[in-house]
């Protein structure tokens, strides 16, 4: 990056300019748009075209925010799609309610039906929430097909109203097209907004999420809610477009085509399902000479979306984006950066972390047993033992990643016993794992500005994007990485990763930070540099619970040590005496 694209004063990053200018050439571009679609004067199979392009768009963008940004599958799309355009139709031509009335009860149905999924269903996961939605789809069909009192059943709805405003073809396109730039705009800026920055740490890692302050499952029932509101959106301005809807339109089958285009453009980007969905509905139409063969046409349709999901796995603007590094967009780094400052809180007493009768069975194993520890303010305390003694399973119920079998935690005098990992986080908990969790798709400056949007974190102003950016730049800047903010996860050394969850939990200013082996993997070097660092760290005055293998660095940093063997304390106290206990070296160095 030149020196020019530097912000000159951190004033000036903290005073960006409004939104709406900022972004005035894509709303001017949009009016032309607009403006071409309404006075161009389309015959009516391109009308028809454009018009299914435009509304099946929106319902694809909301798969672009429920896959591709958080990472969930939904294959009942059509269902929601169903919901805007059923709304629209039956309340128009059967009930002569007012398009508006009728297009906001679509979406507020499908948004509540996506929601009430979501929350009955996001905790499985996986091929359960696949499972669960084709079920849903299937349910929606057969009431499309069945209830005829409301749906007409197979002969479906016709005679659909349009809005007064647009009463003609060619202005009801422009009216779409407009709806289409405007939902385009706000999933465009999802992802840089703390929910889009939310939902795509939960699609790189649940577990990494939760103790950085996420709460994952309602995250993941937002991104399914506004992918439904969007299917729900862009069926209500179809039924609109066409004036005739029946069940067939919104079948099983449908959400697949809705799938495909999103994967076929890239799923990650409205860019992508805008390509995908003019593709899949442009394809059909430019292989129709070859429907006089029978089969030919669906051979060669089905090959051609093969070829690009296997060889373009990001579908196509993931294609161009991976090739031309300068589509991906880069946030402006101060010239100057910020000391990091760490303020941790202090509610309790002298003991901000007591921990008692802590157990963790799993079956028959008993990996932490009845197991005590006391973390003194402001000290580094040191968890030690051999492999598979127990610590890193302490480290994930303290967490709240595993549900403690017996015994309390006491954060800064706070009972988080039986908190979720995202609360603990709130309450001042921080961590870093043995084997790295970072959010693979992101920039080091946007994993660092997750951490620092924790809950409860009081050092980031107002919490709006200038103050995180600010905050998460000290942060890395602390580290060493601050010229490299804006590079992606993967281009930095396994180290260097290390650095970078590290920066991510001090960004949070976390009231106690729990290091799981940060120096494992790095080489003689690097293991100095930490060193160094933990030793800035703790000069702020931040409470360290580290786990660490390197007994020089242990009995140098640690003022206190609690040593597990076989899920057991075996010594506790200040550092010298209990690395001269008996049963400690004897459980490090054996017997004899
Ligand atoms: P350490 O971090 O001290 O090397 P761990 O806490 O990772 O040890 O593991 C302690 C013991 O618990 C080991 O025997 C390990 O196999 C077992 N263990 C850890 N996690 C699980 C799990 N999720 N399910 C079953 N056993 C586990
Ligand atoms: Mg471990």
């Amino acid at each position: 990056m030149s020196s020019t694209e530097h912000v000159q004063t951190i004033e000036q990053l903290a005073r960006p300019t409004p939104l709406l200018i900022r972004h005035s050439p894509y709303f001017i571009g949009a009016a032309i748009v607009v403006a071409l679609a309404a006075s161009a004067s389309f015959d009516g199979y391109i009308l028809n075209i454009l018009m299914q392009a435009t509304t099946f768009a929106i319902a694809v963008f909301g798969l672009s925010v429920v896959l591709g940004l958080c990472g969930q599958i939904n294959l009942a799309q059509a269902a929601f799609f169903g919901f805007g355009a059923y709304a629209v139709g039956i309340g128009t031509a059967d009930y002569q309610i007012s398009y508006w009335l009728c297009l906001l009860a679509g979406c507020i149905m499908a948004l509540l039906a996506g929601a009430v999924l979501g929350m009955t269903t996001l905790r499985l996961g996986g091929h359960y929430l696949a499972m669960v939605t084709i079920s849903f789809q299937q349910v929606v069909t057969l009431v499309m097909i069945n209830a005829i009192w409301l749906t007409h059943g197979p002969d479906g709805v016709g005679k659909i109203g349009r809005p007064a405003l647009f009463q003609s073809s060619q202005s009801y396109l422009a009216f779409c097209v407009a709806m289409l730039a405007l939902v385009g705009y706000l999933v465009w800026h999802l992802p840089d907004t703390r929910l889009g920055r939310a939902m795509r740490a939960v699609r790189d890692n649940e577990l990494a999420a939760g103790v950085n302050g996420i709460d994952v499952f309602r995250t993941k029932i937002y991104a399914f809610a506004i992918c439904a509101v969007l299917g729900g959106l862009g069926g209500g301005l179809f039924a609109g477009g066409f004036a005739y809807i029946s069940p067939d339109q919104f079948s099983f089958a449908e959400s697949i085509v809705f799938l495909t285009m999103s994967l076929l453009g890239g799923v990650a980007s409205p860019i992508g399902s805008a390509i995908g969905t003019g593709l899949l509905i442009l394809i059909p139409e430019w292989l129709r000479f070859l429907k006089s063969v029978p089969g030919l046409y669906l051979a060669i349709y089905g090959l051609s979306v093969i070829l690009i999901i296997r060889y373009m796995p990001d579908g196509i603007w993931g294609f161009v984006t991976t090739f031309f590094d300068r589509f991906r967009r880069k946030v402006k780094l101060p010239a100057e950066g910020l000391p990091l400052v760490l303020a941790p809180a202090k509610t309790g007493g002298e003991m901000v972390l007591e921990v008692t009768g802590l157990a963790k069975h799993f079956g028959g194993l008993k990996a932490v047993d009845d197991v005590d520890i006391a973390v003194r303010r402001g000290g580094v305390h040191a968890l030690i033992g051999p492999n598979g003694s127990g610590k890193t399973t302490t480290l994930n119920v303290l967490s709240g990643l595993y549900e403690a079998t017996a015994g309390r935690v006491l954060l800064d005098g706070t009972d988080v016993t039986t908190m979720p990992p995202h609360l603990r986080a709130a309450a001042g908990l921080g961590r870093t794992f043995q084997n790295i969790r970072l959010f693979r798709s992101m920039t080091a400056l946007e994993n660092v500005i997750i951490g620092a949007e924790r809950p409860g974190n009081t050092l980031i102003g107002n919490g709006g994007e200038a103050a995180l950016t600010l905050r998460a730049m000290a942060a890395l800047a602390f580290v060493g990485l601050g010229p490299r903010a804006n590079e992606l996860i993967s281009s930095f050394s396994y180290g260097h990763q290390r650095l970078i969850e590290i920066a991510r939990a001090l960004a949070a200013n976390p009231t106690l930070l729990l290091l799981d082996e940060p120096a494992a993997g790095l080489n003689s070097t690097e293991k100095l540099e930490l060193h160094e660092l933990l030793k800035r760290i703790a000069a702020q005055g931040l409470t360290i619970l580290i786990i660490d293998h390197d007994m020089t660095l242990v009995s140098e940093a640690a003022q206190h040590i609690t040593v597990l063997n076989f899920g057991r304390r075996i010594a506790d106290g200040e550092s010298m005496a209990v690395l001269r206990h008996p049963d400690v070296v004897s459980a490090y160095l054996g017997t004899d």
